[in-house]
C-alpha cells in the first residue's frame, strides 16, 4: 500500500472527525476488500477553503472563512448540507461529508457526500446581511457545485431562504434558472412537499420500527421521548411523535429546555418559537426549566439528540437513562459513549440511517426539479418512509450477521456499497 505525502487529515484533534474516522475503521475491518480501497474511501477528495469579504448593513466589510469539502463521489455527484456556526472548521466538514457518503449510500441514493460551512452566528447578523454572505459564498464555491456535480442543502443556521439565495446566485452567474443546484428550497421556487419536515419524520420513522424491533409493546401516550434541539430535525421530530400520541417529555435548545414528566404540549411549544424573535423557546412560560445537560440524564423511553456532535460522552453515558437513543443530529455520540451503551444495552438507531429522511427527500426534490414534475405530499411521505424502512431491515441484517451494534452495520452496509461500487468503476486511469 502507498503512504500518503498529508498524513494530517487522519491525525486530527477534532473530536467530531475523530469519531467519524474512528466508526469508519471500526466498520471497514468487517470487511474483504484491499487496503488501498479502505484507505482511498477515508480520505477527501477535494476541500476547498475561502476568505471572502460581505458588506455590512452599517457600510464595514467583514471577512469571513467557509469550505467546501466533497468527500467521495463514486455513487453520483455529491451531496450534503451547508452549516452557518462559530463552530464550523475543515475537519468538522471533512467529517460531515464523510457522514454524508455513508448516509447516501445506505439509503441507496445515486449520491455521493459533501458538507459546507461557514464560521459565522447566523442569529447576529440581519437578513441583507445574511443574503449578502450566502451570495457571496455561493459564488466562491461555485466552481464545486452543479446539479450534476454538488448539490447543497440546509443544515445547522440555514434553511429554505438561504437556499433561495444560493440557488439566485448560481442561476444569476449561468444565465438561466437552475432549481437543481440545491435542494431544500422554498416550495414556491421548486421545493419539494415535504422536505422541511423530512428528517425529524424520519426520526421517528426509524423510531417507530425500533419500538417494534425491542419490543415496546406499550401505547405511544405510556412511551416518553425527550428531544434535544428545536430547529428543524428537532422541532419537527418533537412534532411528529407529539402528532402520534407519543409523550415527548422534554425539549431543549440553545437557551436551555422545559421538562414535564405528564407530557408537553409541542403545539404550543412550536407556536411560541415561530413568534420569538430569535426562534427559540427560550422566555417560554409552565413546565419546570432543565439545562441541556440535566435534559440527556432525563429518565424516558426514548431520547432523541437533535441539536450538536459530541453531547454523549464517556461522562454522561453511564448516567443516561433513556432506554432507547434515536439520533437526529450528526455525530451526537462520541465511540467511549457507544461502548458505554453497547455495555448496558441502550440500543442506538445511528445518524446515517436515522437522519437520512432529509437527504432522502432532498433527492426527491432534486428528481422532481429534473424532471419538472412534482408530487403531493402524501407520495412524498409514501417513498421516503418505503425507503427508511428498507434501509432500517437491511442494517438489521448485517448487524445479526456480523453480530454487531447498530451503527457498525449501517457503516459495514454503506461503506460495502461505496467499495462495491469502487471496483466496480475501477481506478483511474
Ligand atoms: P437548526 O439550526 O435548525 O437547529 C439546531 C437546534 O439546536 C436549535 O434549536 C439550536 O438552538 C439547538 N442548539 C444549538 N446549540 C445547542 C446546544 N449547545 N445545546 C442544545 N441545543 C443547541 O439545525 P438542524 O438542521 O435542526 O440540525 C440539527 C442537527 O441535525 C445537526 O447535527 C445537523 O447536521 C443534523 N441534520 C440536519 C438535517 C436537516 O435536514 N436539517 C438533516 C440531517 C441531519
Amino acid at each position: 500500500m502507498v503512504a500518503h505525502v498529508v498524513p494530517s487529515v487522519h491525525t486530527t484533534a477534532d473530536p467530531t472527525y475523530q469519531t467519524a474516522l474512528r466508526q469508519y475503521d471500526r466498520a471497514v475491518a468487517y470487511l474483504d476488500i484491499p487496503d488501498g480501497l479502505a484507505e482511498f474511501m477515508k480520505w477527501p477528495r477535494r476541500e476547498l477553503t475561502v476568505n471572502f469579504p460581505v458588506r455590512l448593513d452599517d457600510g464595514q466589510i467583514q471577512i469571513f472563512t467557509g469550505f467546501r469539502v466533497h468527500h467521495n463521489t463514486v455513487l453520483g455527484p455529491s451531496k450534503g448540507g451547508v452549516r452557518y456556526s462559530t463552530h464550523v472548521n475543515l475537519d468538522e466538514i471533512r467529517a460531515l461529508a464523510m457522514w454524508m457518503t455513508w448516509k447516501c449510500a445506505l439509503v441507496n441514493l445515486p449520491y455521493g457526500g459533501a458538507k459546507g460551512g461557514v464560521i459565522v452566528d447566523p442569529k447576529a447578523h440581519s437578513m441583507s446581511e445574511l443574503a449578502n454572505l450566502t451570495r457571496r459564498f455561493t459564488s466562491e464555491i461555485i466552481l464545486l457545485i452543479g446539479p450534476n456535480i454538488d448539490i447543497p442543502a440546509p443544515d445547522m443556521g440555514t434553511n429554505a431562504q438561504t437556499m433561495a439565495w444560493m440557488m439566485d446566485t448560481y442561476s444569476m452567474t449561468m444565465g438561466y434558472s437552475v432549481p437543481a443546484v440545491v435542494t431544500g428550497k422554498p416550495l414556491n421556487i421548486g421545493g419539494s412537499m415535504g422536505r422541511e419536515e423530512a428528517t425529524g419524520r424520519g426520526v421517528i420513522v426509524c423510531m417507530l420500527e425500533a419500538l417494534r424491533q425491542y419490543g415496546f409493546n406499550r401505547s405511544p401516550k405510556d412511551i416518553s421521548v425527550v428531544v434535544q434541539g428545536f430547529g428543524n430535525v428537532g422541532m419537527n421530530a418533537a412534532k411528529r411523535a407529539y402528532e402520534l400520541g407519543f409523550k415527548v417529555v422534554a425539549v431543549s435548545d440553545v437557551s436551555g429546555g422545559y421538562y414535564n414528566p405528564r407530557g408537553l404540549n409541542i403545539r404550543e411549544l412550536v407556536d411560541y418559537v415561530n413568534r420569538h424573535p430569535k426562534k427559540q423557546l427560550d422566555g417560554f412560560r409552565g413546565p419546570d426549566r432543565v439545562t441541556n445537560a440535566e435534559l440527556l440524564e432525563l429518565p424516558c423511553d426514548v431520547l432523541i439528540p437533535a441539536a450538536l456532535e459530541g453531547q454523549l460522552t464517556a461522562e454522561n453515558a453511564p448516567r443516561v437513562r433513556a432506554k432507547l437513543i434515536v439520533e437526529g443530529a450528526n455525530g451526537p455520540t462520541l465511540p467511549e459513549a457507544d461502548d458505554i451503551f453497547i455495555e448496558r444495552g441502550i440500543p442506538v438507531i445511528p445518524d446515517i440511517l436515522a437522519n437520512a429522511g432529509g437527504v432522502t427527500v432532498s433527492y426527491f426534490e432534486w428528481v422532481q426539479g429534473l424532471q419538472e414534475f412534482f408530487w403531493d405530499e402524501d407520495e412524498v411521505y409514501r417513498r421516503l418512509e418505503r425507503i427508511l424502512v428498507r434501509a432500517y431491515d437491511e442494517v438489521v441484517h448485517t448487524m445479526e450477521a456480523n453480530n454487531v451494534d447498530m451503527r457498525t452495520a449501517a457503516q459495514i452496509t454503506a461503506i460495502n456499497r461505496v467499495a462495491q461500487a469502487t471496483l466496480t468503476r475501477g481506478f483511474y486511469p
